[in-house]
């Protein structure tokens, strides 16, 4: 049997599963519903992790991102502010 890959239209976590071509109803791996579709594309690689666990990190790691490139925007005006960036100072000795 074919393993096929689903995703949740419940919770949105993608799982995959054993099934006979053509089954349908299969339940969510992570929320329990059946309101599942198949998606036909990615033959799935071996020895990767969980989708549902995957799926979850990928929400985390965008919000990381995000606050990272905010962080460094502010790093970088906190620099400027403090005269670190290559354009010379305007006024000379006052500190
Ligand atoms: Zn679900």
């Amino acid at each position: 049997m074919p393993i096929y890959e689903f995703e949740c239209e419940e919770c949105g976590a993608r799982f995959e599963e054993l099934v006979a071509a053509g089954a349908s109803g299969v339940a969510c791996a992570e929320c329990g519903s059946t309101r599942t579709r198949r998606l036909i594309s990615n033959v799935s690689p071996p020895g990767r992790q969980p989708r549902g666990a995957a799926v979850r990190a990928d929400e985390s790691r965008r919000g990381e991102r995000e606050a990272a490139r905010v962080d460094r925007i502010a790093e970088s005006r906190k620099r400027r502010a403090l005269g670190e960036n290559p354009t010379p100072p305007r006024q000379k000795g006052s500190k």
